[in-house]
């Protein structure tokens, strides 16, 4: 009988190429478009059920209030607002960036899945459990 593919065999996968990908923990991580496009592939796989859409845009910036930031952009004449990731060019170490992409990607499911404000409200710390399950911190 063939093993039926088991959903948190996902979960698994993702927590262990986490915890190999973030090995060298102390060592800083220098941030490129190349990881977060890939990330934000498994991460919406993973814990999004594959229902975000891309970011619009991505900007890797130097900020002075966040390491990670999802902006809202309106267009008031076509009446359409598109969203900007804006990351820090540098993070103390791999794993602070991951979970500074992942709390990103909740603003934007809970504004673009959920029209919700974005605030860190319930919906967002909804997903502490899922993040601890791959092993990710879901922080402020
Ligand atoms: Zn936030």
């Amino acid at each position: 009988m063939k093993k039926k593919k088991n959903k948190n065999d996902l979960v698994i996968k993702t927590k262990q190429r986490i915890l190999r990908e973030t090995k060298s923990s102390q060592k800083e991580y220098i941030t490129t478009y190349k990881d977060i496009k890939r990330y934000f592939r498994v991460f919406n796989k993973t814990l999004f059920k594959g229902k975000l859409n891309a970011f619009n845009d991505i900007q890797i910036k130097n900020m002075k209030t966040a390491y990670g930031q999802c902006v809202e952009n309106l267009s008031y004449r076509k009446g359409t607002s598109f969203f900007v990731l804006e990351m820090m060019p540098k993070f103390s170490s791999k794993r602070e960036f991951l979970n500074t992409l992942a709390h990103e990607m909740i603003h934007l499911w809970q504004q673009t899945v959920k029209k919700d404000t974005g605030n860190h409200n319930s919906l967002f710390f909804s997903f502490k459990p899922k993040f601890k399950k791959i092993g990710l911190e879901l922080t402020l």
